[in-house]
């Protein structure tokens, strides 16, 4: 519960250990407060841990989301991009209630907060409280209706370039992957244009699996990566009830982890990975 899943990093966990994992990726957006907590779990659940963050870029208007796994969490130049980025995700919360008052549509700034409860304030976390003020009936209609990309009460974040994301993750000793390239709003041909153009700037790998993606996309997603050298990568996307993913819906197995792992390692010029050897404590 460091960003918009129901379920803390402990409670993950727990249920990749009943589902019989070996371990998971923590991917909460903008901020990876939620490390230490799942890092401990883990250890006790003896399961691999694997540190990732999901942040937010942008381009042309459009919100794309790059995963960053193993980025040494004491880089400045990320950390301060996420503090920027929970700013902006605060400053845009408040202009899409305006959007939304606008419309006719009453929901309190208070009641998003509440539901966000001191994480980067994203649109589940406004359809939730929506839900709540009985604007809508559900998550679902009020991203249909208002809050989903393009939506009349949707506003962009201000973020970097898809291409400046993927470059800052590599340069704090990451391996980026492209989230969900599947759900690329302008449809497949845009999604392979800015895949490619992210690949050549450092890409290490593509979400091919994904809840999201039918089988036709995955395969798509798959053999893109191959031709190109990438790692292919599979994800829940799991968010607690906020989603319909059960934890380990899809798996990326460990030998495909290690593959993202020394990519990440053979590209970067890594800064000390501050993370295992606790030189610097994340505070974002
Ligand atoms: P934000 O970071 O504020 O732009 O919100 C992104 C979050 O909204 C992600 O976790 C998405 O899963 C979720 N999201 C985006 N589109 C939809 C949708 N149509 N229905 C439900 N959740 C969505």
């Amino acid at each position: 519960m460091f960003s918009d899943g129901t379920t803390t990093p402990a409670e993950n966990a727990a249920l990749a250990a009943r589902e019989g994992l070996a371990g998971f990726a923590l991917t909460d957006h903008d901020t990876v407060a939620g490390w230490e907590q799942a890092m401990e779990a883990c250890a006790r659940h003896r399961l691999t841990f694997v540190p990732g963050i999901e942040l937010s870029t942008e381009e042309g208007g459009f919100s794309v989301h790059v995963l960053g796994y193993w980025c040494d969490p004491g880089f400045d130049l990320l950390a301060d991009e996420c503090h920027r980025l929970r700013a902006e995700r605060s400053r845009r919360a408040e202009q899409i209630l305006e959007r939304l008052a606008a419309l006719g549509v009453a929901c309190s700034l208070e009641r998003v907060l509440a539901h966000a409860a001191g994480a980067p304030v994203g649109r589940p976390h406004i359809a939730a409280a929506m839900v709540d003020a009985g604007v809508v009936p559900d998550v679902r209609t009020a991203f249909d209706l208002y809050l989903g990309d393009g939506a009349p009460a949707y506003v962009p974040k201000r973020a970097l370039p898809a291409v400046d994301g993927v470059r800052l993750i590599r340069a704090a000793g990451g391996a980026a992957v492209l989230a969900h390239p599947g759900l690329e709003s302008r449809g497949a041909g845009a999604g392979t244009a800015l895949a490619e153009r992210l690949a050549a700037a450092g890409l290490a790998g593509v979400e091919a699996d994904h809840p999201a993606h039918d089988a036709e996309t995955a395969a798509f997603w798959r053999a893109f990566a191959r031709e190109r050298g990438l790692v292919a990568t599979a994800a829940s996307d799991f968010h607690g009830d906020r989603k319909d993913a059960r934890i380990g819906e899809r798996a990326t197995p460990v030998r495909t982890i290690e593959a993202l792992r020394e990519a990440a390692t053979a590209m970067a010029d890594p800064p000390a990975a501050a993370w295992s050897r606790g030189r610097k404590e994340a505070t974002w």
